[in-house]
Protein backbone atom coordinates (compact mmCIF):
# COMPACT_ATOMS: atom_id res chain seq x y z
CA UNK A 1 0.00 0.00 0.00
CA UNK A 2 1.23 3.53 -0.45
CA UNK A 3 0.13 6.93 1.06
CA UNK A 4 0.94 10.35 -0.85
CA UNK A 5 3.25 12.10 1.50
CA UNK A 6 4.72 15.80 1.82
CA UNK A 7 7.26 15.66 4.23
CA UNK A 8 9.04 13.99 7.36
CA UNK A 9 10.78 15.21 11.04
CA UNK A 10 12.81 12.46 12.49
CA UNK A 11 12.54 14.33 16.25
CA UNK A 12 9.45 16.43 16.77
CA UNK A 13 8.37 18.02 20.26
CA UNK A 14 5.25 19.67 19.22
CA UNK A 15 2.70 16.89 18.18
CA UNK A 16 1.96 15.00 20.99
CA UNK A 17 3.88 13.61 24.04
CA UNK A 18 7.66 13.07 23.91
CA UNK A 19 10.25 12.53 20.95
CA UNK A 20 7.74 12.29 17.99
CA UNK A 21 8.46 11.39 14.38
CA UNK A 22 6.20 13.19 12.67
CA UNK A 23 4.34 12.66 9.06
CA UNK A 24 3.02 14.76 7.32
CA UNK A 25 0.45 13.34 4.89
CA UNK A 26 -0.74 15.40 1.22
CA UNK A 27 -3.88 16.62 0.54
CA UNK A 28 -6.77 18.22 2.54
CA UNK A 29 -10.42 19.39 1.34
CA UNK A 30 -10.28 22.88 3.45
CA UNK A 31 -9.34 25.82 2.51
CA UNK A 32 -8.76 27.60 5.98
CA UNK A 33 -7.64 31.32 5.95
CA UNK A 34 -5.05 30.68 8.16
CA UNK A 35 -3.55 27.18 6.52
CA UNK A 36 0.16 27.54 7.71
CA UNK A 37 1.00 24.50 5.12
CA UNK A 38 -0.34 25.44 1.54
CA UNK A 39 1.52 22.97 0.22
CA UNK A 40 -0.60 20.56 1.51
CA UNK A 41 -3.65 20.84 -0.09
CA UNK A 42 -3.49 18.92 -3.65
CA UNK A 43 -3.34 15.33 -3.24
CA UNK A 44 -0.54 15.24 -5.98
CA UNK A 45 2.74 14.12 -4.37
CA UNK A 46 5.61 11.56 -3.69
CA UNK A 47 4.35 8.31 -3.06
CA UNK A 48 5.60 6.10 -0.93
CA UNK A 49 5.47 2.38 0.53
CA UNK A 50 3.99 1.71 3.60
CA UNK A 51 6.45 -1.06 4.14
CA UNK A 52 9.67 1.47 3.44
CA UNK A 53 7.88 3.97 5.76
CA UNK A 54 7.48 1.70 8.67
CA UNK A 55 11.02 0.47 8.16
CA UNK A 56 12.23 4.53 7.92
CA UNK A 57 10.37 5.20 11.42
CA UNK A 58 11.73 1.56 12.95
CA UNK A 59 15.24 3.20 12.78
CA UNK A 60 14.33 5.99 15.61
CA UNK A 61 12.45 3.36 17.36
CA UNK A 62 15.39 4.05 20.17
CA UNK A 63 14.53 7.63 20.62
CA UNK A 64 10.35 7.33 20.41
CA UNK A 65 9.99 4.49 22.30
CA UNK A 66 9.91 5.78 25.90
CA UNK A 67 7.02 8.27 25.91
CA UNK A 68 7.07 9.86 22.32
CA UNK A 69 6.19 7.68 19.36
CA UNK A 70 4.31 8.45 15.59
CA UNK A 71 2.29 11.38 15.13
CA UNK A 72 0.67 11.18 11.11
CA UNK A 73 -0.39 15.33 9.95
CA UNK A 74 -0.95 16.93 7.36
CA UNK A 75 -3.05 18.32 4.95
CA UNK A 76 -5.31 15.73 6.45
CA UNK A 77 -4.33 12.87 7.05
CA UNK A 78 -7.84 11.47 7.25
CA UNK A 79 -8.02 11.54 3.26
CA UNK A 80 -5.57 8.95 3.34
CA UNK A 81 -6.96 6.81 6.17
CA UNK A 82 -6.59 2.99 4.76
CA UNK A 83 -2.78 3.70 4.64
CA UNK A 84 -2.94 5.06 8.16
CA UNK A 85 -5.56 2.65 9.84
CA UNK A 86 -2.46 -0.15 8.19
CA UNK A 87 0.72 1.74 9.30
CA UNK A 88 -0.53 2.85 13.19
CA UNK A 89 -1.58 -1.38 13.00
CA UNK A 90 1.57 -2.06 12.19
CA UNK A 91 2.90 0.52 14.68
CA UNK A 92 0.68 -0.37 17.68
CA UNK A 93 1.83 -4.22 17.47
CA UNK A 94 5.74 -2.41 17.50
CA UNK A 95 4.49 -1.07 21.15
CA UNK A 96 4.68 2.18 19.41
CA UNK A 97 2.70 4.88 20.52
CA UNK A 98 0.24 6.42 17.73
CA UNK A 99 -1.17 10.22 17.35
CA UNK A 100 -3.86 11.15 14.71
CA UNK A 101 -3.61 15.36 14.25
CA UNK A 102 -6.24 16.21 12.10
CA UNK A 103 -8.96 18.72 11.76
CA UNK A 104 -11.24 16.10 12.17
CA UNK A 105 -12.95 16.19 8.39
CA UNK A 106 -13.02 13.17 6.77
CA UNK A 107 -15.19 9.87 6.32
CA UNK A 108 -16.15 9.09 9.80
CA UNK A 109 -16.43 5.13 8.34
CA UNK A 110 -12.59 5.49 7.64
CA UNK A 111 -11.72 7.54 10.98
CA UNK A 112 -13.47 4.60 12.89
CA UNK A 113 -10.77 2.30 11.35
CA UNK A 114 -8.07 5.01 12.18
CA UNK A 115 -8.86 4.95 15.82
CA UNK A 116 -9.02 1.29 16.24
CA UNK A 117 -5.33 1.82 16.36
CA UNK A 118 -4.75 5.35 17.72
CA UNK A 119 -3.50 6.17 21.10
CA UNK A 120 -4.25 10.01 20.69
CA UNK A 121 -6.06 12.42 18.93
CA UNK A 122 -5.26 15.89 18.45
CA UNK A 123 -7.86 17.98 16.83
CA UNK A 124 -7.98 21.66 15.78
CA UNK A 125 -11.83 23.18 16.93
CA UNK A 126 -10.97 25.79 14.83
CA UNK A 127 -14.31 27.93 15.06
CA UNK A 128 -17.23 27.54 17.10
CA UNK A 129 -20.11 28.10 15.00
CA UNK A 130 -21.05 27.00 11.44
CA UNK A 131 -21.40 29.82 10.20
CA UNK A 132 -17.05 31.18 10.63
CA UNK A 133 -16.24 27.46 9.50
CA UNK A 134 -18.25 28.00 6.05
CA UNK A 135 -16.53 31.59 6.51
CA UNK A 136 -12.92 31.07 6.95
CA UNK A 137 -12.42 27.01 5.83
CA UNK A 138 -15.47 26.58 4.04
CA UNK A 139 -16.48 23.21 6.17
CA UNK A 140 -19.07 22.04 8.07
CA UNK A 141 -18.49 22.02 12.19
CA UNK A 142 -21.53 19.12 12.43
CA UNK A 143 -18.97 17.09 10.98
CA UNK A 144 -15.82 18.14 12.94
CA UNK A 145 -18.44 17.62 15.89
CA UNK A 146 -19.63 14.17 15.14
CA UNK A 147 -16.08 13.44 14.80
CA UNK A 148 -14.61 14.06 18.16
CA UNK A 149 -18.01 12.67 20.00
CA UNK A 150 -16.69 9.42 18.12
CA UNK A 151 -13.31 9.89 19.22
CA UNK A 152 -15.08 10.32 23.18
CA UNK A 153 -17.46 7.20 22.09
CA UNK A 154 -13.70 5.13 21.74
CA UNK A 155 -12.60 6.76 24.79
CA UNK A 156 -9.51 7.70 22.86
CA UNK A 157 -7.69 10.84 25.13
CA UNK A 158 -7.78 14.09 23.05
CA UNK A 159 -5.94 16.80 22.90
CA UNK A 160 -8.07 19.99 21.23
CA UNK A 161 -5.94 22.89 19.91
CA UNK A 162 -7.79 26.23 18.89
CA UNK A 163 -5.74 28.95 16.88
CA UNK A 164 -6.09 32.52 17.97
CA UNK A 165 -6.51 35.00 15.49
CA UNK A 166 -6.51 38.91 16.30
CA UNK A 167 -9.87 40.33 15.06
CA UNK A 168 -11.31 36.91 14.18
CA UNK A 169 -11.10 34.18 17.26
CA UNK A 170 -9.64 36.60 19.99
CA UNK A 171 -13.23 37.48 21.69
CA UNK A 172 -14.03 36.97 25.25
CA UNK A 173 -17.21 35.43 23.59
CA UNK A 174 -15.36 33.54 21.06
CA UNK A 175 -12.81 31.77 23.32
CA UNK A 176 -15.52 31.12 26.06
CA UNK A 177 -18.20 29.26 23.17
CA UNK A 178 -14.92 27.02 22.38
CA UNK A 179 -14.02 26.27 25.85
CA UNK A 180 -17.03 25.14 26.40
CA UNK A 181 -17.74 22.81 23.63
CA UNK A 182 -14.58 21.24 24.44
CA UNK A 183 -14.64 20.92 28.26
CA UNK A 184 -18.05 19.10 26.92
CA UNK A 185 -15.71 16.01 26.20
CA UNK A 186 -15.40 13.18 28.55
CA UNK A 187 -12.07 12.43 26.82
CA UNK A 188 -10.24 15.70 27.08
CA UNK A 189 -7.21 15.77 27.89
CA UNK A 190 -5.59 19.03 26.82
CA UNK A 191 -6.47 22.17 25.65
CA UNK A 192 -4.45 24.31 23.63
CA UNK A 193 -4.15 27.86 22.51
CA UNK A 194 -2.12 28.17 19.68
CA UNK A 195 -1.15 32.23 18.30
CA UNK A 196 -1.77 33.15 14.49
CA UNK A 197 1.95 33.48 13.16
CA UNK A 198 2.28 34.89 9.39
CA UNK A 199 5.72 32.45 8.95
CA UNK A 200 3.74 31.21 5.93
CA UNK A 201 4.27 34.03 4.07
CA UNK A 202 7.04 33.07 1.28
CA UNK A 203 5.56 29.58 0.92
CA UNK A 204 1.97 31.29 -0.35
CA UNK A 205 4.28 33.94 -2.64
CA UNK A 206 6.39 30.66 -3.48
CA UNK A 207 2.97 28.90 -4.61
CA UNK A 208 1.78 32.14 -6.39
CA UNK A 209 -1.66 32.19 -3.99
CA UNK A 210 -2.73 35.48 -1.92
CA UNK A 211 -2.53 34.68 2.02
CA UNK A 212 -5.78 35.77 2.97
CA UNK A 213 -4.55 37.21 6.77
CA UNK A 214 -1.42 38.84 4.93
CA UNK A 215 -2.74 42.42 6.81
CA UNK A 216 -3.74 40.67 9.92
CA UNK A 217 -1.89 41.17 13.24
CA UNK A 218 0.04 37.98 14.80
CA UNK A 219 -1.18 37.39 17.86
CA UNK A 220 1.47 37.79 20.82
CA UNK A 221 2.58 34.99 22.76
CA UNK A 222 1.63 37.06 26.20
CA UNK A 223 -2.05 36.55 25.29
CA UNK A 224 -2.06 32.96 24.92
CA UNK A 225 -0.09 32.79 28.29
CA UNK A 226 -3.22 35.23 29.73
CA UNK A 227 -5.28 32.80 28.35
CA UNK A 228 -3.74 29.59 30.06
CA UNK A 229 -3.88 31.26 32.71
CA UNK A 230 -7.49 32.41 32.75
CA UNK A 231 -8.56 28.57 31.57
CA UNK A 232 -9.11 26.03 34.35
CA UNK A 233 -9.29 23.23 32.02
CA UNK A 234 -5.81 21.38 31.57
CA UNK A 235 -4.07 23.54 29.35
CA UNK A 236 -0.52 23.18 26.88
CA UNK A 237 0.65 25.74 25.53
CA UNK A 238 3.75 26.08 23.30
CA UNK A 239 4.38 28.63 20.49
CA UNK A 240 5.08 27.34 16.96
CA UNK A 241 6.92 30.62 15.47
S1 LIG B 1 -7.22 21.80 7.63
FE1 LIG B 1 -5.07 22.31 8.00
S2 LIG B 1 -4.01 21.82 6.08
FE2 LIG B 1 -6.18 21.91 5.61
S3 LIG B 1 -6.52 24.01 4.89
FE3 LIG B 1 -6.99 23.95 7.08
S4 LIG B 1 -5.10 24.54 8.10
FE4 LIG B 1 -4.56 23.97 5.99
Amino acid sequence: MKGVINSFQSLGTLDGPGLRYVIFMQGCPLRCINCHNPETWSLDGDKYDLDDIYARIMRYQNYICNNGGVTISGGEPLLQWEFIAELFSKLQKSGIHTALDTSGIGDLNGAKEVLKYTNLVICDLKFSSQEEYSKNCKADIGRVLNFIELTEKEKIPLWIRHLIIPGITDTASSINAIVKIAKGYKNLEKFEFLPFKKTCIPKYKELGFPFPLEQNDECPNTLIEKLAKSQMIPLLTHFND
